[in-house]
């Protein structure tokens, strides 16, 4: 059996990308394109819903973007000028194609198509108060529990039915729905996953980031703030605020991690950020050695940085093969443990030296370990692993798909304790303010953080409902689809 485990590479994951576009000829092929850009933020599903003027067509399915939306004729089954899209990662485990998204629904004013990136933290208590009233439910996906909640609102229009929904349930959100009436973008009142809005030509696009603007050619107009609805129709576009006012606290790990280095974020240049952020980190924590080598490919801008600020080589002392891909024959121990073997290899030209080796995060330690081991088969003298964040102490419950806090390393080690685990001669962190000067910010504010920092500081901004109440998402059992 095939299967993919996002957490092989033990980093956290994206587990969702959204794309849309009104106002195109091209409008689902435009979408194909903006979600291949996202894909990185989600691997195990995608799909299409696109509006003719009369009817909803879509098309969804389990694999990469490319396996679904590659051939011409999938995306002449998507006719109209409105489009929206969808990238998913697991993160129940299962992977059924009654969770790919965009879903849609058909209520008495139209048809409505909904996808989301980010995840509600009150799902399981909202779905159950749902059910109780007669909700039938099709997917284990969250995204369901906003469509139950648009069906029961006493609103009139969409949008106030949308927003009536919203203010029901608790998370970080950034969704796109496409109506009869028009395409709708929404950030959580926190702002914490990213969302921007682009013109080309005449048309209006949304994305998760702006590379999937730049895929099609299409500007960079805006991020969508936190808290706004954006309403694009036949009149234009426009802007409300729904919610009450909070301070933005945008997922900080999207600088580090997760978004791509060509994207800028909330107006910051993800590349630029990830420089600053090597550069501090050696300022914070340098040792004597003799080159800086990335763990690929995430750490490279940051070990760029590091490098620059410390006036040592930058080399390419592990290579990545990118054709491994995601997928392994068999989940097993055994097989996830050559996993990371097939995915880098040592380059010859470490022997003798002392070695910074960067890599931007250490969840669990597996990966860190083989390739601390790695270096030192082929030859190193000092391994001194810096890591382009602060420890991962928390899970994330905001739409990244980490291990539970039990598995995170950090959670229950030491630094040095961290360190001897994974074999390195140092260890060391970039501090929280460390993380926040290269932001630009003077330090973190104890009393209102810029970002959300959750995985590191343990101050979850958003109330965890489902998790305090020691409730997981349900899960639906009696029907297993796969295609
Ligand atoms: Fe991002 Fe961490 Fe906050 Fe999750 S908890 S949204 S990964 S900063």
């Amino acid at each position: 059996m095939l299967s993919t485990h996002p957490l092989d590479d033990d980093h956290p994951h994206e587990e969702c990308g959204v794309f849309g576009v009104w106002g195109h000829a091209e409008a689902a092929a435009l979408t194909a394109l903006g979600l291949h850009a996202l894909q990185h933020r989600g691997q195990e599903a995608a799909g299409i819903v696109a509006y003719d003027g009369e009817q909803f067509h879509a098309h969804r399915g389990l694999g990469h973007v490319g396996e679904n939306f590659g051939s011409k004729d999938v995306i002449a089954r998507l006719p109209g000028r409105a489009a929206i899209g969808h990238v998913r990662y697991a993160t129940t485990g299962e992977v059924a194609i009654r969770n790919v998204q965009p879903l849609f629904a058909d209520f008495e004013f139209g048809g409505l198509a909904i996808c989301h990136n980010g995840n509600l933290t009150n799902s399981y208590h909202v779905r159950r108060q749902l059910v109780r009233r007669g909700s039938l439910f099709q997917s284990t996906s969250d995204t369901e529990v906003i469509v139950h909640l648009i069906a029961t609102s006493l609103k009139q229009s969409i949008e106030e039915r949308l927003v009536d929904a919203l203010r029901q349930v608790q998370g970080a959100y950034s969704l796109v729905a496409l109506t009869q009436e028009g395409l709708i973008a929404m950030r959580d009142p926190l702002g914490v996953r990213p969302l921007v809005l682009g013109r080309l030509g005449d048309a209006w696009i949304v994305a998760s980031e702006s590379c999937a603007l730049d895929i099609i050619g299409a500007s960079l107009v805006r991020d969508v703030e936190a808290g706004e609805l954006v309403m694009i129709g036949p009149a234009g576009l426009r802007s409300t605020k729904p919610f009450e006012r909070a301070r933005k606290r945008l997922c900080i790990f999207e600088y580090i991690y997760f978004a791509r280095p060509d994207s800028l974020v909330d107006g910051i240049s993800v590349y630029e950020a990830r420089k600053r952020i090597g550069a501090e980190l050696a300022r914070e924590s340098h040792v004597p050695a003799d080159i800086v080598i990335p763990v690929p490919d995430s750490g490279v801008p940051a070990a760029i940085g590091y490098a620059a600020e410390c006036k040592l080589p930058f080399e390419l002392g592990i290579i990545r093969n990118h054709y491994v891909g995601r997928t392994f024959i068999e989940p097993t121990d055994q097989i996830r443990h050559l996993g990371v073997k097939l995915k880098h290899n040592a380059n010859r030209n470490l022997e003798g030296k002392r070695i910074i080796l960067v890599d931007d995060s250490i969840v669990r330690g597996t990966t860190s370990t083989k390739i601390v081991a790695m270096v030192r088969q082929a030859g190193a003298r000092e391994v001194h692993m810096r890591v382009s964040s602060p420890p991962t102490t928390h899970s994330c419950f905001y739409g990244i798909a980490t291990p539970t806090r039990d598995q995170l390393l950090a959670s229950h080690m030491s630094v040095e304790e961290m360190a001897k685990f994974i074999g390195a001669d140092s260890l060391s962190f970039l501090s929280i303010d460390g993380l926040y000067r290269a932001m630009g910010e003077k330090r973190r504010e104890a009393k209102a953080p810029q970002y959300c920092d959750a995985c590191f500081t343990g101050d979850y901004a958003i109330p965890l409902v489902d998790h305090d109440a020691g409730k997981v998402q349900t899960q639906l059992s009696l029907l297993t689809q796969t295609v």
